[in-house]
């Protein structure tokens, strides 16, 4: 059989006794999730990464959707899209590559405006994030004026910068009722703010963005995953459909998730979310068992070890925000960090 070879990509690099030497302790943290074939192909780039980005005096921040191989073998900070950016932002390294979505790289920047900030992948895009525009918001504005808007975390700077404050699916209830008023809208995403309406007296006025990662969970998925299974605990993240909720025994955010599973130790539990996020709530917990329903977010797969060691070596794709966009969006999270604060 002929084969041609792909001389447009570059020759996978190679495994080495050395570098199975190296890499021994990275692949014993994730041997229960990364099979031991996968290893070899991983481990070149793994070790690449690391000696790069010491010798860059950069970080990488790896979100809790980032497969097992980055989130546990390369990245310095790992966690959700606000932890990443206020952790990254409190590095002394001049360079951050965000092991994320674009939105996330955009919030690295807004609150680093002085740091390099990469993405692996610039087509790595949200569902959520592309719902709305800045645009919209200004109609929203026209339609109910005076009304205040909270938007998600996981909007693009134009959004942030239009809006009142941003929340995440953590803090959102606390943020709606930090405002004082009996009305406010809630966007994009539409379930988390059914969520929110359910959990406050202020009316909530909703956007018909959806993740489209959790929105394909059914609660008759959540039903037929139990049967047989009196002992299964079900966490549910917010974005789900109302009727995966009434199914859960927990709802939160991804944060909340890992909490729970921490905290209360169950001995079978399945996580209604991203399922690389159930591999590395995994690694933490050897003694739980994790079912996994799997859907996989497209965007944040994009992100790879070959395309994390390119952005290093090509310091590309940079992600600049124009800066009166970024402090106006800025302004936006800064508002959300003082009610935490209060
Ligand atoms: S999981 Fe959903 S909200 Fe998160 S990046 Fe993917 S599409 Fe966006």
């Amino acid at each position: 059989m002929l084969t041609t070879l792909d001389r447009s990509r570059p020759a996978p690099l190679a495994y080495s006794p050395a570098i199975a030497a190296e890499t021994a302790p990275l692949y014993a943290r994730v041997a229960r999730v990364v099979p031991q074939i996968e290893w070899p192909v991983h481990a070149p780039y793994i070790a690449e990464i690391n000696r790069l980005k010491r010798e860059m005096n950069a970080v990488i921040l790896a979100h809790n959707y980032q497969t097992p191989e980055i989130f546990n073998c390369v990245a310095d900070v790992v966690g959700d899209s606000l932890t990443l950016a206020r952790e990254g932002a409190k590095t002394t390294a001049g360079t951050i590559v965000m092991a994320g979505v674009h939105f996330m790289a955009e919030t690295a920047k807004i609150l680093s405006p002085e740091k390099t900030v990469l993405i692996p992948d610039a087509r790595a895009g949200c569902s959520l994030a592309e719902s709305i525009t800045a645009a919209d918001i200004r109609l929203l504005r026209q339609r109910y004026p005076g009304v205040p808007i909270v938007a998600y975390v996981n909007t693009s700077a134009d959004v942030k910068a239009e809006v009142d404050i941003c929340c995440t699916s953590a803090n959102a209830v606390e943020i709606v009722e930090s405002l004082g008023v009996p009305e406010v809208i809630c966007l994009p995403d539409e379930y988390l703010a059914q969520y929110v309406a359910t959990k406050t007296k202020v009316k909530i006025i909703t956007w018909h963005g959806h993740c489209e990662v959790h929105e394909r969970f059914t609660g008759e998925e959540i039903r037929r995953l139990r049967e047989g299974q009196d002992n299964l605990i079900v966490l549910a993240h917010p974005e789900c459909p109302q009727d995966v909720l009434a199914e859960a025994d927990y709802v939160g955010s991804t944060a909340g998730m890992s909490d729970y599973v921490g905290i209360h130790h169950p001995k079978r539990v399945v996580l209604i979310t991203e399922c690389s996020m159930s591999d590395n709530v995994a690694v933490q917990y050897p003694e739980v068992e994790f079912l996994r329903p799997c859907n996989l977010c497209p965007h944040m797969k994009r992100i790879t070890l070959p395309k994390i060691l390119a952005a290093l070596q090509t310091r590309t794709t940079e992600v600049l925000v124009d800066p009166d966009i970024a402090l106006r969006a800025r302004r936006s999270v800064e508002r959300m960090l003082a009610v935490g604060r209060r």
